[in-house]
């Protein structure tokens, strides 16, 4: 048996770190709501085509705050975080062109946009060139990274910070300015692309800060603050984002478009409430961290370690107690407590996953959430928390189904 007194006596330095980012990152957002004068008139919405939408307007000013970005488009029209990487991958690249993701191989659902999977849309479809490099001992592999890009015809350098369903670590803002400051002293033409899904506001800087051009993420992860219903986010340079723009909506009509239709006000109050909702989901992965090591299982990171997003890896090593927890977090949620999750084939990904998501969002995993391939060595992939005292508890219902 967890004694969890005992156990948040021990992991208080960490959690303590955590409120430091949280006020840090609190002022950030506090401030862009101030410099831009959001006021209630933002909180109403267009319909139709979205002319002159002054809500929708200010929440792309606020964003573009936040990222110290020229620009952004943060839309519902985005159904997801997939969605807003694609439009901007379709709207940058041409046929020709060659992608380069330096982070190897890039998330589930990216596959078949860009056609490591073969799909008739995915981006090889349209002739754009598609190449890889691995990281090494989970850091980038300079050496072939520079020796590739300094020959000049690379359109895009591609980067995913998270790890995603795989076993590496994810990638720090210190990484990521590393690797760009090397890669800038060879190239500086190619376009720097950044998957921020589940990092922001880990930390205290973003990679547009450190030298990214164009990166993005989902409002249903971080940003939304277990607010906002759908939507993902764009943040980046004035003439990618425009491009972007051009192939959400239509060449021609671009950003000046997007109907916010009631969207404005959650979309704001979400961001409001992101930076200590990252908070509560960083404080619930640490206890989760750190109980489960105590039970013997192999975890990712450890309590004590730098975190880079809200992901909590648990190594089961066996399919049986990775489906028990998943229940148990299941269980141990507000909606949908009664449903136990089994197995299944999910679109857009090759194994079969079991997911518990009791959240108020459907699929939203800033909402305590806990998801895993069937495949070795059975790892559990858990994050978010609206609150620290509701993923305490959502992890006690799953040891109690663990059996622990
Ligand atoms: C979740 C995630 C995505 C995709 O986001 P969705 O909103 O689920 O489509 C892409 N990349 C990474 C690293 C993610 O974690």
């Amino acid at each position: 048996m967890i004694n969890i007194i005992e156990t948040e006596k021990i992991i208080k330095p960490e959690l303590d770190k955590i409120d430091d980012i949280v006020f840090f990152n609190s002022k950030k957002v506090l401030y862009a709501f101030q410099k831009n004068s959001v006021s209630e008139y933002h909180f109403n919405s267009t319909t139709g085509y979205g002319y002159n939408d002054v809500g929708r307007d200010v929440i792309e000013q606020v964003y573009s705050d936040i990222f110290k970005s020229e620009d952004s488009l943060v839309r519902s029209q985005f159904i997801s975080g997939t969605h807003a990487l694609t439009v901007s991958l379709f709207g940058i690249l041409r046929p020709g062109d060659i992608m380069l993701s330096i982070s190897g191989t890039p998330y589930d659902t990216l596959h078949e946009v860009i056609g490591i999977k073969d799909n008739s849309s995915s981006l090889k479809s349209f002739g754009v060139k598609y190449e890889e490099i691995d990281l090494v001992n989970d850091d980038f592999d300079y050496e072939k990274i520079l020796e590739r890009v300094k020959t000049n015809d690379i359109k895009m350098i591609y980067i995913q910070r998270s790890k995603g369903y795989s076993t590496r670590k994810s990638i720090s803002i210190e990484e990521l300015e590393s690797i760009i400051k090397e890669i800038r002293k060879v190239n500086e033409k190619a376009i720097i692309m950044v998957d921020n899904c589940y990092c922001e506001f880990v930390t205290t800087k973003e990679p547009i800060e450190v030298g990214a051009d164009i990166c993005a993420g989902s409002l249903i992860k971080n940003l939304g603050g277990g607010i906002a219903p759908n939507g993902a986010y764009v943040v980046g340079k004035k003439d990618l984002i425009e491009l972007i723009g051009e192939r959400l909506t239509a060449p021609g009509e671009g950003k000046e478009v997007g109907p916010s239709l009631n969207m404005n006000k959650p979309i704001l109050q979400g961001l409001f409430m992101a930076p200590s909702v990252v908070g509560s989901a960083l404080k619930t992965a640490i206890l989760t961290s750190y109980v489960l090591e105590e039970l013997g299982y192999k975890v990712e990171p450890k309590y004590n370690e730098e975190r880079v997003d809200i992901v909590q890896n648990i190594i089961f090593g066996n399919p049986e107690d990775l489906k028990k927890y998943t229940q148990g977090i299941q269980m141990g949620s507000p909606i949908d407590s009664n449903a136990i999750p089994e197995a299944s084939d999910m679109p857009g990904y090759d194994d079969k996953v079991i997911m518990a998501a009791g959240a108020f969002t459907q699929g939203s995993s800033i909402e305590l959430s806990c998801d895993g391939p069937l495949r070795e060595p059975y790892i559990a992939y858990q994050q978010g928390g609206l609150t620290y005292e509701y993923g305490k508890l959502g992890l006690l219902k799953a040891l109690e189904r663990l059996g622990k």
